[in-house]
């Protein structure tokens, strides 16, 4: 592999360009938003810089970052022969964004989609390289993850899984295979989990450090589904429940008012210093990973 493209620089974005970057690939890392792409590159350098402490390798943050062309022109994806798309969980966004990527991104290059929930073979059918088109699930924080769900959309060619099992074993993780369905397997059951966890909190049933504890203690769960939520993103667990509702056409998805509201009072978790738990300033470590956040907030308490 020479060069492989990431675009989207949020939370997953930054993990995937880090964890390319560790195995040695030349990275292209892009987002439309330059405080996104600052913020990814300061991210990987604090993480690069605590990778031991936190049970990773030792790692050289300034051969780290050297591998790593970032900024806001997707002309920077020209020639990637892989390119790792992580942009927003919103179909109009990277609907936008794949139509775009289609004519700048060499046409030999294949396109890897990771969403949370959004069907491969819908997101393939907005370009015209449908057989070198594949869903890779990862898991947060990329890093220190060992396995992804690996997701074939209907045209996908043998070839072009070959190269990204290929790039995944490079980057230390387990491919797990699973079929193209929406939510695939880790979140139709995660994704409501987290929502029913959180209309127990909007009912009043519990707070949210009561909700966490219960599946810590009773269930020996690391982490509670709401410390979940803050890690993954609350906006994101919204956006990944209105797609699954959206496209079962079933109310037991239907999303948790406390989610939308939380989304948009910029309640994001981690990555906003806010969100079912309070972090203090902005998480500038998305590897920053332990039993959840100091103390609930007051809109969850
Ligand atoms: P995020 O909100 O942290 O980051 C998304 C980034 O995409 C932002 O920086 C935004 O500026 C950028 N973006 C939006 N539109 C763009 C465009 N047209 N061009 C370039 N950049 C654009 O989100 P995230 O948590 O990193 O999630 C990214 C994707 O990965 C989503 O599809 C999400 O469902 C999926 N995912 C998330 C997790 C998780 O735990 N957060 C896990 C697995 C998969």
């Amino acid at each position: 592999m020479t060069l492989v493209g990431v675009v989207g620089a949020g939370v997953m974005g930054a993990g995937v360009a880090q964890n390319l970057a560790q195995a040695g690939h030349d990275v292209a890392l892009v987002d439309n938003t330059p405080q996104a792409v600052t913020k990814a590159l300061s991210t990987i350098e604090l993480n690069s810089r605590m990778s031991r402490l936190l049970g990773g390798p030792e790692l050289d943050p300034d051969t780290i970052l050297g591998r790593i062309k970032a900024g806001t022109d997707l002309a920077l994806l020209a020639d990637a022969d892989l390119v790792i798309e992580n942009i927003t969980e919103n179909w109009e966004l990277k609907r936008g964004l794949y139509l775009e990527m289609d004519h700048t991104v060499q046409p030999d290059a294949v396109f890897v989609a990771n969403t949370s929930a959004i069907p491969i073979t819908r997101l393939a059918s907005l370009t015209t390289r449908p057989r070198q088109f594949v869903g890779v699930h990862f898991m947060n924080p990329v890093p220190m993850k060992p396995a992804v769900e690996l997701i074939p959309g209907h045209h996908t060619s043998p070839e072009a899984l070959e190269k990204v099992r290929d790039l995944l074993t490079s980057m230390g993780k387990k491919a797990i295979p699973v079929n193209d369905a929406c939510g695939f397997v880790s979140n139709r059951v995660l994704m409501l989990t987290v929502n029913e966890a959180a209309f127990l909190v909007h009912e009043g049933v519990a707070d949210a450090e009561t909700v966490d504890e219960v599946f810590r203690s009773c269930f020996g769960h690391p982490m509670g589904p709401l410390q979940t939520a803050d890690l993954i993103g609350v906006d994101t667990i919204l956006y990944s429940i209105e797609v699954l509702h959206e496209h079962f056409a079933d109310s037991k998805y239907r999303p948790c008012p406390l989610l939308k509201q939380m989304t948009d009072a910029g309640l994001h978790g981690r990555k906003s210093g806010q969100g079912f738990y309070s972090y203090g300033a902005p998480a500038a470590s998305s590897a920053a990973v332990d039993s959840g956040g100091s103390r609930p907030t007051a809109a969850t308490r």
